[in-house]
């Protein structure tokens, strides 16, 4: 499968467009952002292990029942995705107190939730992607009650696996955000989860292994992404 035209490029990827009207090839770059776009910078090969870690990430969630647009990955950097429209909806999932939630509620970061949080974010820069709820969804129309609920129930079930499958290979699974688009008419997992998404701790030390040691400058981050790329794809 071929790249055709350049359909759109986003902070961390440029989807393609395929012979295949349904099917969309997604380039992992190395470019990495955070605050909304306010802190640039680059990752060494980050793009090549996102991809690698969602490709694995995505077949073990298909292995459990659970569907996403991943359809197989072309190349070190290429991905080949169903198209989706994607969902204006990010969907949160939290194991640990950390980042906004930490803040949010006046806590130290590390502390375990006696049930997962489950929140939800309107993808929308300009307004830097507020917190809104399932009423905000509805009453603003910006997904149907069936596509929200199915979302929700997804990120359960992803956070129960995937919590399940890190810690096996010693990792804490924090957090992380999942999208959602639709294929005709099915609600699939779309996007990609890998170190740029998802809060990973190491489950002795607590070392950070994801994107906080971009966003706060703690260094050794390419070293944290090549972890987490062994850990995850390597066998146990
Ligand atoms: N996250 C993401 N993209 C975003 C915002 C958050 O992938 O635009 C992920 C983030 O990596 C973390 C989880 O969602 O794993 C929760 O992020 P949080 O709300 O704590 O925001 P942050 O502190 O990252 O701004």
């Amino acid at each position: 499968m071929e790249r055709k035209e350049k359909l759109y490029e986003g902070k961390a990827k440029i989807i393609y467009a395929t012979d295949d009207p349904d099917k969309n090839i997604l380039y992992f770059k190395d470019d990495a952002t955070a605050f909304n776009g306010a802190k640039k910078g680059s990752i060494v090969d980050k793009g090549i292990i996102n991809n690698k870690v969602s490709a694995k990430l995505f077949q073990m969630l298909a292995e459990n029942g659970v569907e996403s647009h991943f359809i197989e990955q072309l190349s070190d950097r290429e991905m080949l995705a169903y198209k989706v429209d994607i969902m204006l909806v990010e969907v949160v999932a939290r194991n640990y107190i950390a980042g906004s939630l930490a803040k949010r509620m006046g806590k130290d970061e590390g502390g375990k939730l006696e049930w997962p949080i489950v929140e939800y974010y309107y993808k929308d820069d300009d307004l830097n992607d507020p917190m809104i709820n399932r009423d905000h969804v509805l009453v603003f129309g910006i997904a149907s009650a069936e596509q929200i609920d199915s979302a929700h129930k997804t990120a359960l079930k992803v956070n129960q696996i995937l919590s399940e499958y890190l810690f096996a290979r010693d990792i804490l699974l924090v957090d992380f955000k999942l999208e959602f688009g639709n294929y005709k008419g099915k609600m699939l997992l779309a996007d990609e989860i890998c170190p740029d998404t998802c809060r990973l701790w190491d489950r002795h030390t607590l070392e950070k292994l994801d994107k906080d040691r971009f966003r706060r400058e703690l260094g050794n981050v390419e070293d944290a992404y090549q972890e987490i790329c062994r850990r995850v794809c390597g066998e146990l």
